[in-house]
């Protein structure tokens, strides 16, 4: 009998124990990791003011984003342009780094296709302004490298706008730099990110920006689903995406490409389709 009571008083405790998702882990503050894990890791404090924000870019003492978990994820609506479908690059170009325009060298299999590093970004055929964007990609497993050397491409709206792709699940790096981010500007609101050798999904709603007489009359805008997390909410671009310096724009066409970044490591990518944006009304 006795056994019996001290059974159901351990269960009631144990009842009582908050849930293991409601420990959150604490947040990696830049300037607590020693300078041995380098400027990759760690961030930087030399680098300019960015306009409207208490942060330098990539900055070291900015805090990274929160982890949360992602749940399940989406194949193309009816009236999507499928880029790819996990059987050839016949919607895509490849722009090598000499900037010639040649056949797609990344490897497609098992449905997906994967970054040969140094061949170059791939670029859509087609051009697109404001849109819906689907976009899958996983680090392959084994993966080695540390902060920006990890998994690193980009999903590059209209070849200049980059929503960065990267190892985040386990491998720290500064908060604007991190997978979900608009590179150099605004960090993800959470990170969301699966673990290497795990499929991530990204839903792009993208405002192409506007210009008049070639000044700038309106920004581009992203609205960014993370694995079905909201990680930014109608947040204004500031320019075409640059390491280490405050982004700025200049004058392009009202379409333009969509690219994969070569960050010179295997990424792979799936399931990527995209819709015009028309409105309302339009048919
Ligand atoms: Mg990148």
């Amino acid at each position: 009998m006795k056994i019996l009571i001290l059974i159901a008083a351990a269960t009631a405790l144990a009842a009582q124990q908050p849930p293991e998702q409601s420990k959150r882990p604490a947040r990696p503050a830049g300037n607590t990791i020693p300078e041995s894990a380098g400027d990759d890791v760690r961030g930087y404090n030399d680098t300019p003011q960015i306009p409207g924000q208490k942060w330098k870019v990539h900055d070291m003492d900015r805090p990274r984003a929160r982890k949360v978990v992602p749940g399940p994820s989406g194949a193309p609506p009816s009236d999507a342009i499928v880029l790819f479908d996990g059987k050839d690059l016949s919607q895509w170009v490849q722009r090598g780094r000499d900037g010639q325009t040649q056949e797609p060298k990344w490897k497609v299999e098992n449905g997906y296709v994967e970054i040969v590093p140094r061949t170059g970004r791939l670029v859509t055929k087609e051009k697109f302004g404001d849109c819906q964007l689907h976009v899958e990609w996983m680090v392959p497993k084994g993966t080695t490298g540390q902060g920006q050397g990890r998994g690193n491409s980009g999903v590059e709206l209209m070849t200049r706008y980059e929503i960065q792709v990267l190892e985040s699940h386990d491998n720290l790096t500064y908060a604007d730099g991190a997978a979900g981010a608009m590179y150099g500007d605004w960090p993800p609101m959470v990170n969301p990110a699966r673990p290497e050798g795990e499929w991530n999904a990204y839903d792009i709603v993208f405002e192409a920006p506007r210009f008049e007489d070639s000044k700038l009359a309106k920004p581009a805008y992203f609205t960014v689903l993370f694995n079905g997390v909201l990680v930014h909410n109608h947040q204004a671009q500031l320019g075409t995406t640059i390491w280490r310096q405050v982004a700025k724009y200049s004058s392009h066409a009202a379409e333009e490409p969509l690219s994969l970044q070569d960050h010179s490591q295997p990424v792979r990518y799936r399931n990527i389709w995209i819709r015009r944006l028309k409105g309302y009304d339009a048919q």
